[in-house]
């Protein structure tokens, strides 16, 4: 089955490490652009009529900042257009700072039954070093509001003057107020955000504080009952983000808005980022295209290989067979063998052993052009 992804592009304000398609100042426009997400949805309507999807992920930018009516229009439209399953995991992405009773109950009641929530830190100072606009205090309020309800949150590590503490901190946060899964990765300081600036001085942790940070929270998370399932992503028995795990096992889904990317019937698809350009591509009723990629075999299986290699489970064999025609084992007898230390396989699986996860970007590039 498929995935839906939606980009609602609308934040509060700018934070320092952000260089996602987000716009603070254009929050104005936020009627128009839901109602031309609908329109391109059913611009795609006719193209998609086979497909059944199993997943909707609002993401952002912060959809939590467009009034929650817009956001009940999306999911009827989504319904509405495509064929997804009655079970459907439904996700919105959402800010602890812009969140209410009455926004969480019509969330509940359109059909939203998952919620990726923007922690990221449990301490305010670090809050504020990285210009979100919530605090702790924000978060706890957000999560008695979704007690009992389906959750996800975001930790990161990597912040200026965080300690190991800070992150086990954090994280016992999260579990503590009932974060059913936890994202825990690592800042990645992105050219031309502010926080470049702060990396370029030095002032962000190095490699090895990273790895230590990370390598302590695993222990964490597991002690508290979290599994890790993929590199950043660990979850409580039986909650595992189903939007995600489609994307690690190369699955086909569907982008809409500003910057949303797409892959159908292996081809690759990006929406342009500008949202001038997308308002002008909807209302002549074209799609908003501006990149497009036909994957041939060779590049699926380096995507295939790429993202299974992300997860805990690893390479399900029998499916790369079935996929390519192919044994894994003996296409990349070489490529094991130079890794042979870092990874670790059966009959059924093939995967980088637990304790080199969070470097498996030195190990697949191994596995990607024999
Ligand atoms: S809330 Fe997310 S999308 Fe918005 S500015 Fe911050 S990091 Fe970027």
């Amino acid at each position: 089955m498929a995935g839906i992804y939606v980009h609602i592009p609308f934040c509060k304000a700018k934070c320092r490490y952000c260089d996602f398609a987000s716009f603070p100042d254009k929050i104005t426009f936020a009627e128009s652009y839901m109602a031309c997400v609908y329109r391109e949805m059913a611009l795609r309507k006719e193209d998609l009529k086979d497909y059944v999807f199993d997943t909707l992920y609002i993401g952002g930018g912060t959809p939590s900042v467009v009034d929650e009516s817009y956001i009940a229009m999306l999911v009827a439209a989504a319904k509405k257009n495509f064929n997804l399953v009655k079970d459907a995991e439904i996700t919105i992405e959402i800010n602890p700072g812009t969140v209410s009773a009455g926004k969480i109950d019509l969330y509940r009641k359109c059909g939203i039954n998952r919620y990726s929530v923007g922690l990221q830190s449990a301490i305010d100072r670090q809050l504020r070093e990285l210009g979100r606009i919530h605090t702790l205090n924000d978060f706890i309020a957000c999560a008695k509001l979704l007690k009992g309800q389906n959750f996800n949150a975001d930790v990161m590590i990597g912040l200026k003057d965080q300690t190991v503490a800070d992150v086990l901190q954090t994280i016992e946060v999260a579990a503590a107020n009932s974060a059913s899964h936890i994202s825990m990765y690592a800042l990645t300081p992105e050219d031309g955000t502010p926080i470049y600036t702060d990396y370029l001085n030095g002032e962000l942790p190095d490699g090895d504080e990273v790895a230590a940070m990370y390598a302590a929270g695993v222990k964490r998370l597991q002690k508290l009952g979290f599994e890790r399932y993929e590199v950043s992503n660990f979850a409580k028995k039986g909650m595992e983000s189903r939007h995600n795990l489609n994307y690690w096992r190369r699955g086909e889904y569907i982008g809409f808005g500003v910057s949303a990317s797409s892959c159908i019937n292996n081809i690759r698809f990006t929406n342009t980022f500008d949202l001038d350009e997308y308002f002008k591509c909807i209302l002549s009723g074209h799609l908003p295209i501006i990149d497009r990629e036909e994957v041939d075999e060779e590049g699926q299986k380096e995507e295939f290989i790429m993202l299974a290699l992300r997860t805990s489970a690893g390479i399900s064999l029998k499916t790369y067979s079935s996929l390519f025609k192919s044994d894994f084992l003996a296409e990349f007898a070489p490529a094991i063998k130079k890794m042979s230390e870092y990874v670790e396989f059966s009959d059924e699986f093939f995967r980088i052993k637990p304790q080199y996860l969070f470097v498996q970007n030195s190990i697949i590039i191994e596995f990607l052009s024999v």
